[in-house]
């Protein structure tokens, strides 16, 4: 493999106890490129640059202002308008075609334009190009490293987002009996532990059931947190 290795933080997210190291991987990336947008980063040319034309995704630009740096957050969002209102007004010339009779109107050249602006995110682009090196960490750690593959073994599966993004991305990484083992491992993995948070929310349901209310929590404290990363990949404090 020619790209860099990431050995290190792909090994410290499966150290972690977490219902899912892939999320884990993805939360230390999103966390470092939100600190980094708003960080001295935002005053160099290309960086802004790059913040003016893509903007950032809803939950980033919530993420962002959560850094507390109001300053920094206006400067980056008066050259994002200011860019935005200058590509609009470029394109504003074209009106669109009027719908003829049972006919759809041809939208006007500024409509893909807002609908593209939508789909960029000065943090999602720069997750995505490490998270995909992660990931081919991930696969060349499972195959080179045993102490890996023990760790990948021991892990508490994955939400289901994460399954399937790693039995899609094993048909590039992986070949014929490696390919055939590891999606069975890992859809076992994945299952079982799904399983497991399961009966995790039974026994909270129990818990509101008065002739439980005097047993113990067993591991049932936070099922709710860590069945929503199973489900939808939200990040939950672990207990401690
Ligand atoms: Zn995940
Ligand atoms: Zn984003």
């Amino acid at each position: 493999m020619k790209e860099k290795l990431y050995t290190i933080p792909v090994n410290d997210a499966f150290d972690k106890d977490y219902e899912c190291p892939i999320c884990a991987m993805y939360e230390e990336l999103e966390n470092r490129y939100v600190e980094y947008a708003m960080g001295p980063s935002y005053m160099e040319d290309d960086i802004r640059d790059e913040t003016d034309r893509l903007g950032f995704c809803e939950k980033h630009m919530k993420a962002v202002f959560e850094q507390k740096n109001a300053l920094g957050l206006a400067l980056v969002l008066q050259t994002h308008l200011r860019r935005t209102r200058k590509e609009i007004e470029k394109l504003s010339g074209d009106l669109g075609k009027p719908a003829a009779l049972m006919k759809k109107a041809v939208p006007p050249s500024a409509a893909a334009y807002v609908n593209k602006l939508h789909d960029t995110c000065f943090v999602c682009k720069r997750i995505a190009e490490m998270f995909d090196r992660y990931l081919e960490t991930v696969f060349y750690l499972y195959k080179k490293d045993p102490a890996f593959k023990q760790k990948f073994a021991g892990s508490k599966g994955f939400c289901t987002d994460h399954y399937g993004v790693l039995i899609v991305k094993a048909g590039e990484q992986l070949k014929g009996a490696e390919y055939e083992a590891f999606i069975k491992e890992t859809t076992a993995l994945y299952l079982k532990n799904l399983e497991r948070v399961e009966e995790d929310l039974a026994w909270f349901v129990n818990k509101f059931d008065y002739r439980y209310a005097n047993e113990p929590w067993k591991n049932a404290k936070d099922a709710v947190p860590r069945a929503m990363l199973k489900a939808n990949g939200i990040p939950y404090e672990p207990l401690s």
